[in-house]
């Protein structure tokens, strides 16, 4: 997610360069809205960013402020109607809008959205006034264009008012004809950073897209803050306390291992988890390779406390996206086979240590066990630079059910054997905070720990909430 306002500059460019570095936060879609004072003009489509973006339709993108998105959809399906920037008028101003996040009250946003529209407040009487669109993003949207008692209100009134009734995980960056805005929910579940250039500001989800377009990191957006900027310049507005609960799975997985967040690179915090590995798990082998690239730094960091040689054993297909950032079980498992081929004579004979960052599934890990031992490897032994993964996230990772994940339901041992490894080691919940440099209670741990920092109501669950709900309601039109 990517905004600039920089009068001068072109900005559709920039948003695609920013967009670009984020690539990584979601491939299925990518879209960039721009306005020129008058008029938002938004083009998207599903696709990377490379894909969906040429010269010449950024050379149709004209104006002084651009939002940009790339989508990994965990609210409703992977579809064009569900691609972001969303869009949405008003009577007197128009709205486009880029989210990183999972809401948990979408059901209660929509019934509102739903009453206002019926009350004639606002446009269209379906769901969230949108038939087509079935993302908590979408009811967001409209949330932020209702009036106000039947009047029309400025966007950033009415974001204002509407933030606090939202709930969960939303990293935002959205504009008007003439602002742009960007809001961070008030746990500041993702990241969100602000950066300086010369002739404007820039707003990304990791400082590695401040890097590509020659911004000066700022700071982060508050948890709970509301940005405004223009060309009266930035204004800070706080529409709830802060109560900071980062997600850790940022430093696991999430982020480029060249960002900052909360003032440390992720890439030493990585090796840093490596260490506490090696540590926690030692074991006699031959050689330590990582699984490339979210593994390399932890294996690098495996590799420096144990002593044991650090190399490259499997080669990646830069090529093929991330393997459970892809939405089906069949793409998921046709990825694994995809991407990683292993380095034979590096492998054969070798006892070797293979590091990952996770383990979700099962299936990549299974898979790359296979591959060594076809290989030729002697011994694996895999070492997993998290926690188990046991429960599923509620704020913006698709670890939909406890019975998809691996850890849901099996004992270390047990997946171990399912996975045939020789032997099979995470880091601990405490090692891995530890790396972070922050305090416990500053992060959000839901997924290894099962404490989730905001509950979420039963039936307040699920990607496909809205497709059910909207199913439901033309359900209930058809038989009324
Ligand atoms: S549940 Fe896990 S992935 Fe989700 S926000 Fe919390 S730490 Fe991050």
């Amino acid at each position: 997610m990517f905004g600039v306002w920089s009068p001068g500059e072109d900005v559709a460019t920039l948003a695609y360069f920013g967009l670009y570095a984020l690539q990584h936060r979601g491939q299925e879609s990518a879209g960039i809205a721009v306005s020129d004072g008058t008029r938002i003009v938004v083009f998207k489509d599903m696709g990377l960013v490379p894909q969906v973006f040429d010269a010449p339709v950024l050379s149709t993108l004209r104006g002084h402020i651009a939002v940009g998105h790339c989508r990994y959809s965990t609210s409703g399906s992977s579809v064009w109607q569900n691609a972001q920037p969303t869009f949405r008028t008003t009577a007197s101003a128009s709205l486009a809008l880029g989210h990183n996040g999972n809401l948990i009250n979408t059901l209660e946003l929509a019934a509102l959205v739903r009453e206002s529209a019926a009350g004639g407040g606002a446009a269209g009487g379906s769901l969230a006034g949108l038939p087509e669109a079935t993302s908590d993003t979408e009811v967001l949207t409209a949330l932020f264009t209702l009036p106000a008692d039947g009047v029309t209100q400025g966007i950033e009134a009415a974001a204002l008012a509407a933030l606090p009734r939202a709930r969960g995980a939303y990293s935002l960056v959205f504009m008007d004809e003439r602002t742009l805005y960007a809001a961070r929910d008030p746990q500041g579940f993702r990241p969100l950073v602000l950066g300086r250039l010369e002739r404007g500001w820039v707003v990304a989800s990791e400082t590695p897209a401040l890097d590509i377009v020659g911004a000066s990191f700022v700071r982060e957006v508050e948890p709970g803050e509301m940005i405004s900027i223009d060309e009266r310049g930035l204004r800070s507005r706080r529409f709830a306390p802060a109560q900071p609960r980062g997600c850790l799975f940022e430093y696991v997985y999430l982020a480029r291992p060249d960002t900052v967040i909360a003032g440390r690179g992720v890439h030493a915090t990585r090796v840093a988890v490596g260490r506490t590995l090696a540590a926690e798990h030692p074991v006699e082998a031959d050689l330590v390779i990582p699984v490339p690239e979210s593994g390399t730094p932890a294996a690098i960091g495996y590799a420096q406390a144990s002593g044991i040689p650090y190399g490259q054993g499997l080669v990646k297909n830069s090529y093929v996206g991330r393997t459970f950032i892809q939405p089906s079980q069949t793409m998921r498992q046709r990825g694994i086979r995809l991407k990683l081929n292993p380095l034979r004579d590096v492998i054969a004979g070798q006892r070797v240590v293979v590091v990952d960052d996770s383990i979700v599934r099962g299936n990549t890990q299974r898979a790359i066990v296979t591959m060594l031992r076809e290989a030729g490897a002697a011994e694996v032994h895999v070492r997993i630079s998290s926690p188990p993964v046991a429960w599923p996230c509620f704020y913006g990772i698709d670890f939909a059910t406890r019975a998809e994940l691996i850890a849901g339901g099996l004992s270390p041992e047990e997946i171990r054997v399912s996975i045939g490894a020789d032997t099979l080691g995470y880091v601990s919940l405490e090692g891995l905070i530890a790396a972070t440099t922050l305090p416990r209670e500053r992060l959000c741990r839901a997924c290894f720990d099962g404490d989730y920092p905001l509950p979420v109501a039963h039936g307040e669950q699920g990607k496909h909430l809205l497709e059910g709900a909207v199913a439901g309601a033309g359900a209930a039109r058809a038989g009324s």
